[in-house]
């Protein structure tokens, strides 16, 4: 009896998996009816709800499982708000084009704007936090001190929602920085809350152009097909890439889903265990020969420094950190020591960042780029490689040679990357002035 009832539950459940595949293949994103005013809106294609409680880690930039999309599918996410300025931006391009996302909400700037935060659970969104004051040292920091953020950030953002709070707070959390911690994660799992990591990044917190942004954003998203977007909706240049994002996303059968927590009242949607593991295509596996094998490894999570790959374990946390919010590192004084990079095969440096671990995709995304193309081009003007003769026997006076050839060497491999899709992915260790990175870490929100 048991037996048949748990076959006849797994044949609906497979049918209905069936059937939700089916439409994921035919339906198309939205119809116009679906979003009056807006014939051409890319629209939401449908709801996904998760029980925090069965999935309680996802994205597969730091976790084995991420949400269970169908290929093609794709979850935005918005975080640090709200900022009024540029979140209503971001709500009015994202009404228009009827799509939903989820808000990680930081609690000292819902308590800034209150009124951000309500429009949010007004427009629809899923609303999830952020710890209180964004601090960015997670995985350091004493955990009491830890839970406290977590705590403080939840109630800011509740008390801006009043008698709404249980409805429309979701229990999903973002770690700042995605500077995840055993600790911190355990915390939120005994409160029955998700963390949400990412499955790629725009590096809109960066000083790069909005057309970067977009690039990045669609270039990792089409690298693996579909998943979790991490953007933030107080950067200005993100509001400025965010309508051709959506664009292209329409322009290339992309649809939008959007995710809301069980309840008693709202099952989790049907899913099968497998469906929660992204794949990477073999297309993108044979575009990257050089992919290390961690990459692809069955593992619970890549946490961020522990890849004895990448030189730079031991470099001081706060650099670490910094990388997450410095738009470029500081100008190098001298091209980086040719032991603390990493070469990879060009075509895959988008694939890797997002792939691989979490601070090489940042840090490379945060100095390599600047780096790379400053070296390259430094090194145009005296010839990389190969140097004359008479500059070689100027040259040749120890240090200032083995930088010259270092350039050249960091050029080569720099232009190759820039010729390429994406960042390059040279990932260089660099220590700049420590004052700097903490006057930079005061400012970001
Ligand atoms: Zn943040």
């Amino acid at each position: 009896m048991i037996g048949s009832t748990l076959g006849g539950a797994r044949a609906r459940r497979s049918a209905l998996l069936a059937v939700g595949l089916l439409t994921c293949f035919i339906a198309p994103a939205a119809s116009a009816a679906d979003c009056p005013g807006h014939p051409n809106a890319l629209g939401t294609s449908r709801t996904l709800v998760v029980d925090p409680r069965e999935h309680r880690l996802i994205g597969t930039m730091q976790y084995r499982e991420t949400l269970p999309l169908a290929d093609h599918e794709v979850v935005l996410t918005f975080d640090d708000g709200p900022l009024p300025r540029n979140s209503n931006k971001i709500l009015e391009i994202l009404g228009d084009q009827c799509v939903k996302a989820t808000f990680f909400t930081i609690g000292n700037m819902a308590r800034s704007s209150p009124e951000g935060v309500r429009k949010l659970r007004d427009a629809g969104h899923t609303i999830g936090t952020h710890t209180q004051n964004h601090p960015l040292n997670m995985k350091r920091m004493p955990l009491e001190r830890a839970k406290q953020e977590v705590d403080d950030g939840i109630a800011s953002v509740r008390a801006t929602l009043g008698d709404d709070a249980d409805a429309a707070l979701a229990p999903f959390f973002r770690i700042p920085g995605l500077s995840r911690a055993d600790g911190v994660e355990e915390y939120l799992g005994t409160l029955g809350i998700q963390v949400w990591s990412a499955d790629f990044l725009a590096d809109d917190w960066r000083h790069i152009s909005s057309s970067r942004v977009y690039d990045l954003a669609i270039n990792r998203l089409e690298a693996k097909g579909k998943g979790i977007l991490l953007l933030h909706d107080i950067q200005a240049r993100t509001v400025a890439a965010l309508p051709r994002i959506l664009e292209t996303l329409k322009a290339r059968g992309y649809r939008i889903v959007h995710v809301v927590p069980a309840s008693p009242e709202r099952p989790a949607t049907p899913t099968e265990p497998q469906q929660w593991l992204l794949h990477p295509g073999p297309e993108a596996i044979a575009q990257w020969p050089e992919v290390p094998n961690f990459l692809f490894a069955d593992v619970g999570r890549l946490p961020a420094p522990a890849l004895p790959d990448f030189d730079h374990a031991n470099e001081a946390p706060m650099l670490r950190e910094a990388s997450l919010l410095r738009p470029s590192w500081p100008e190098p004084a001298e091209p980086a020591p040719e032991s603390a990079t990493v070469t990879l095969a060009a075509p895959s440096g988008s694939l890797f960042e997002i792939q691989g671990n979490l601070d090489v995709a940042l840090r490379s995304a945060a100095f390599a780029s600047h780096h790379a193309q400053k070296v390259a081009s430094s090194t145009r003007e005296t010839g990389p490689k190969r140097l004359s003769r008479r500059e070689s026997r100027r040259l040749a006076s120890g240090r200032e040679m083995h930088h010259a050839r270092a350039a050249g060497r960091h050029a080569h491999r720099a232009e190759a990357a820039v010729s390429s899709q994406g960042t390059p992915p040279a990932a260089t260790a660099r220590r700049g002035p420590l004052k700097r990175l903490v006057q930079i870490k005061k400012k970001h929100a």
